[in-house]
């Protein structure tokens, strides 16, 4: 499938990034660079100028589109790791919470408890970040041990505006919790571009070249992340 992409500003904050797959339009919340953009929920038609007019235009459509909260009741779709699990919520007097790939069996002694299976599922979300983050940052680290570069610490947190971000300094990578709905090869990628940015701060051409030695499919796996996030909404 070919892909086209074109970048789009809308409105003088530059806060609206579009871009365009065939006849689909994604609009994402912008920043400077496409990678830290999310996208935010809409697809369509674009509006043929960008005034003030259409870009409230795309506000209104975008809200159709927004993420609906969660019910915690039978049948809801959780992503993990780029698959759909059905969550089935089961009466038992044992708490207990688990998934086997097809659904996500939540057993709880109230199941009108509204409170406690939100808690339980958000944290077997929390843990499964922790442990899926943690083991891909230990795969794709021995490579940049060589360059002296100190193992980071995790940090997992809800971010608006991007999959990932990392200090040198402080020596720590902090991820979106939302990346545990990707496939993981998308999560490697995060991962991998967050690391070379110990070797090179920002994106310059020897930062894109390190990155494409180390990860020569990194694109493609950008572009799956990138489709992903539209399927999601
Ligand atoms: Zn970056």
């Amino acid at each position: 499938m070919k892909e086209i992409y074109h970048d789009i500003f809308i409105g003088n904050e530059q806060d609206y990034y579009a871009i365009q797959r065939e006849n689909n339009w994604a609009i994402l919340h912008c920043c400077k660079h496409p990678f830290h953009c999310q996208f935010v929920g809409y697809r369509g038609t674009l509006p043929p100028t960008h005034s003030n007019y259409a870009l409230k235009r795309i506000e209104n459509e975008m809200a159709q589109y927004a993420p609906q909260p969660k019910q915690y009741v039978s049948g809801e779709t959780f992503y993990l790791l780029g698959r759909g699990v059905r969550l089935k919520v089961e009466e038992n007097v044992r708490d207990s919470i688990s998934s086997d790939g097809i659904y996500l069996h939540l057993c709880v002694k109230d199941t009108e408890d509204f409170a406690k299976k939100q808690k339980m599922v958000s944290r077997y979300l929390d843990e499964q970040c922790r442990t899926v983050f943690g083991e891909i940052i230990m795969e794709t680290y021995p490579v940049f041990q060589k360059y002296g570069v100190q193992m980071p610490t995790l940090r997992i947190r809800d971010m608006e505006t991007r999959w990932g971000s990392c200090s040198a300094i402080k020596g720590g990578i902090t991820l979106n919790k939302r990346l545990l709905e990707a496939p993981r090869n998308c999560i490697e990628y995060v991962v991998m571009h967050e690391f070379c940015h110990f070797i090179h701060p920002n994106h310059s051409k020897h930062f894109y070249s390190f990155l494409t030695m180390l990860m020569p499919d990194w694109k493609e796996r950008k572009i799956v992340l990138d489709r992903s996030a539209t399927f999601w909404l």
